[in-house]
C-alpha cells in the first residue's frame, strides 16, 4: 500500500475523524497512486492515521475509509453496506415507505456513495474517485444484501468532474427498471423516474417533513413553490387541504406532478400547476393580492461555491420575503435550503433579513432537516446538507 505523509498540524482533521484529506495538506507522497487506489496515511511525526481512497485529480485528495489501518477489499465493502443496510430496516418495518436511502456516503462510512431504493429496484450515486474503484463489488454486495429487480446507475451529477470522472448511467445488475416506478410514503402514492428524474428520482430527504406537513394541512390553501413532481402538495391534498398551487419550471416535472395527483385520486380542479420562475410567479401573486394558508419553499441548491454564498442568500432573501408576503395571518412558512455550504445560522439569519423587510413577525414552530434515512456523520458538519424553518405569521 503506498503512504502518504501530510504536512506538519494537518492531522488534526483526521484525529477529529472527519474523513477528507485536502491536497494541500499533503507534504510527500510515496509513488504514484492510482484513481480510487488505496493509500496509508501519515501525519508528519509518521504516525498511522488511517486508510482512504485517494483521488489524483480532485481537491479532496483522500476520503477515508477507517481511521485505522484496515484491508480495504470486498469483505470491508461488504461489512460497511451490511451495517448501512441494516440500519435502515425499521423503515422497510414500519411500513412507512417502500422508497428510502440504504447508503449516504461519509455518514456510512461509504464516501461517494449513495444507494437509494424504490420499490424494487435500487438506483447508486458513484461519485467519488473511491466509489468508482469498488463498482462491481459493490454491486455485488447489494445484490445479496437488498434483493431487488435491478440496480440502476444514475453517476450524473456534476460532482464527478472534480475526480475526472465521465458521467455513467444504466442498469449494473438485474433487468432494466421501468419507465416509472411507482412507491408509497405515509400513504400518498407517486410515480418516480429514475432515469431522467432528479437526484435519482425523488427527493426522498424531504419525506419526514411532508409528512409533517401533512399534520398542519387540513383546509388549507397550500403555495407549493418548486414544487417538481409535486411531493408536499399532494401529501397536503391527502390531509385535507381545501387547494394546492404547485410551481415549478420544470415541464416534465408538472406533468408528473399531475399524473401523481391523479393517483392518489385528488381532485385535478382542486390543483393548479403553474410553469414559470417561482421568482416571478410569487412576485404576481403579491400584485394581484394572492394569499395563502401555507406556503412551501423548498428551491434547489443556490450556492456551489463558497464565493456564491451571497449571491444564493440574496436568492433566499427574495423568495422567502414574497412567501411571507402572500401568507394570511397565522399561516405557516415551510421554507428551506438544501445548500451544503449554508450553515443553518446563516439560513435562519437569511430569512428573518426577509421578515425585517418584508416587516412581519413570525415564529420558528419547528426546525427542520433531512430525513432520518440521511444521517449526518457527528464528526462530518458537511453531512447536513437539507435545513428548514416551519415558522408561523403571527
Ligand atoms: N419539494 C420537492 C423538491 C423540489 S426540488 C419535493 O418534495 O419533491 C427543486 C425544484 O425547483 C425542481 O423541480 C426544479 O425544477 C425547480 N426549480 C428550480 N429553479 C426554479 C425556479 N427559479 N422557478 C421554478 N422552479 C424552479
Amino acid at each position: 500500500m503506498k503512504t502518504v505523509h501530510l504536512h506538519p498540524k494537518r492531522e488534526f482533521s483526521l484525529l477529529r475523524r472527519h474523513p477528507w484529506v485536502f491536497s494541500g495538506a499533503i507534504a510527500q507522497t510515496d509513488g504514484t497512486p492510482g484513481k480510487g487506489e488505496t493509500v496509508r496515511v501519515l501525519s508528519s511525526d509518521g504516525t498511522m492515521l488511517g486508510v482512504g481512497a485517494y483521488s489524483p485529480e480532485s481537491q479532496i485528495r483522500i476520503r477515508m475509509w477507517s481511521f485505522e489501518e484496515r484491508d480495504i477489499g470486498p469483505a470491508f465493502i461488504e461489512e460497511r453496506l451490511a451495517a448501512a443496510i441494516g440500519g435502515r430496516a425499521v423503515f422497510l418495518g414500519e411500513g412507512l415507505t417502500d422508497a428510502y436511502r440504504l447508503v449516504n456516503a461519509e455518514a456510512d462510512g461509504l464516501p461517494g456513495l449513495v444507494v437509494d431504493r424504490y420499490g424494487d429496484w435500487l438506483v447508486c450515486q458513484f461519485t467519488t474517485a473511491g466509489a468508482e474503484a469498488w463498482k462491481d463489488d459493490i454491486v455485488a454486495s447489494l445484490s445479496s444484501l437488498s434483493p431487488c429487480r435491478g440496480i440502476y446507475e444514475r453517476s450524473d451529477l456534476d460532482a464527478r468532474v472534480y475526480e475526472c470522472l465521465p458521467p455513467a448511467t444504466g442498469v449494473l445488475a438485474g433487468k432494466d427498471p421501468p419507465d416509472r416506478i411507482g412507491i408509497t410514503e405515509h400513504g400518498c402514492r407517486y410515480w418516480v423516474d429514475v432515469r431522467e428524474g432528479h437526484k435519482t428520482g425523488f427527493y426522498l430527504d424531504q419525506r419526514d417533513n411532508r409528512a409533517l406537513l401533512k399534520r398542519f394541512s387540513n383546509g388549507c390553501d397550500v403555495l407549493n413553490a418548486f414544487s417538481y413532481t409535486g411531493g408536499f402538495g399532494i401529501a397536503a391534498l391527502t390531509a385535507g387541504a381545501a387547494s394546492v398551487t404547485h410551481v415549478d419550471m420544470s415541464e416534465p416535472a408538472l406533468a408528473l406532478a399531475k399524473e401523481n395527483t391523479a393517483l392518489n385520486t385528488c381532485h385535478l380542479e382542486q390543483s393548479e400547476f403553474i410553469n414559470g420562475n417561482v421568482f416571478e410567479v410569487l412576485r404576481k401573486f403579491r400584485d394581484a393580492g394572492r394569499s395563502f394558508d401555507l406556503v412551501v419553499l423548498d428551491p434547489p441548491k443556490f450556492a456551489d461555491s463558497k464565493g456564491g454564498l451571497a449571491k444564493a442568500a440574496r436568492g433566499y432573501k427574495d423568495i422567502n420575503l414574497l412567501g411571507m408576503k402572500l401568507l394570511r395571518p397565522g399561516g405557516l412558512l415551510a421554507t428551506f435550503s438544501c445548500s451544503g455550504l449554508m450553515a443553518p445560522e446563516m439560513f435562519q439569519k437569511v430569512v428573518s433579513d426577509a421578515a425585517v423587510d418584508a416587516k412581519r413577525d413570525l415564529q420558528i414552530v419547528k426546525r427542520l432537516q433531512q430525513s432520518e434515512d440521511h444521517p449526518e456523520g457527528l464528526c462530518f458538519a458537511e453531512g447536513l446538507y437539507l435545513k428548514g424553518m416551519l415558522c408561523r405569521l403571527s
